[in-house]
């Protein structure tokens, strides 16, 4: 998996300061993209072991109080990207008790494969489906049109 920024400190995308992730990858090609140099799978850098060491030591650093991490891009839930962000979420979860996970994806809840499913038992939020232009409405939180829908998860 590549990546395109990773920001320690975010107090953007998702509630309270947090972790954020872009990665690279994205099949959905939305009219407006916001985002459009992360949609190639080989744009940004390699997303390494030592990037997601640092993510897990940013979320227990107890200087600066983080609610948790927020995964977006691109795609998280590319099919060429669940693998590794399977292994980070369930990282996350074991590792950094009373964090937040928070995923932005293209792909609508009902269309998730199982193994993109699979993902959404270790995460807490899911902002699902494509930016539609048409429906854009600055208003939105966390949101960017009327047809995405956020979804939350109890986590076991
Ligand atoms: S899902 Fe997001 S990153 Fe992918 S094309 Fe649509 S707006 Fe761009």
């Amino acid at each position: 998996m590549n990546f395109h920024q990773y920001y320690p400190i975010d107090v953007v995308n998702g509630p309270g300061t947090r972790c954020t992730l872009f990665v690279s990858g994205c099949v959905h090609q939305c009219r407006g993209c916001y985002n459009q140099s992360t949609q190639r799978l080989d744009s940004g850098v390699l997303f390494t072991q030592q990037a997601e060491d640092q993510i897990i030591a940013d979320l227990n650093d107890t200087r600066i109080k983080r609610r948790g991490l927020s995964l977006s891009g691109g795609d998280p839930l590319h099919p060429a990207n669940v693998p590794q962000i399977l292994k980070l979420v369930k990282r996350v979860r074991e590792e950094c008790p009373g964090k937040d996970i928070w995923v932005w994806t293209g792909y609508t809840l009902d269309e998730l494969s199982d193994q993109q499913r699979e993902v959404t038992q270790y995460i807490d939020t899911l902002i699902d489906g494509k930016f539609e232009q048409d429906k854009k409405d600055l208003n939105l939180e966390w949101r960017g049109s009327s047809n995405q829908i956020i979804h939350r998860f109890k986590i076991d």
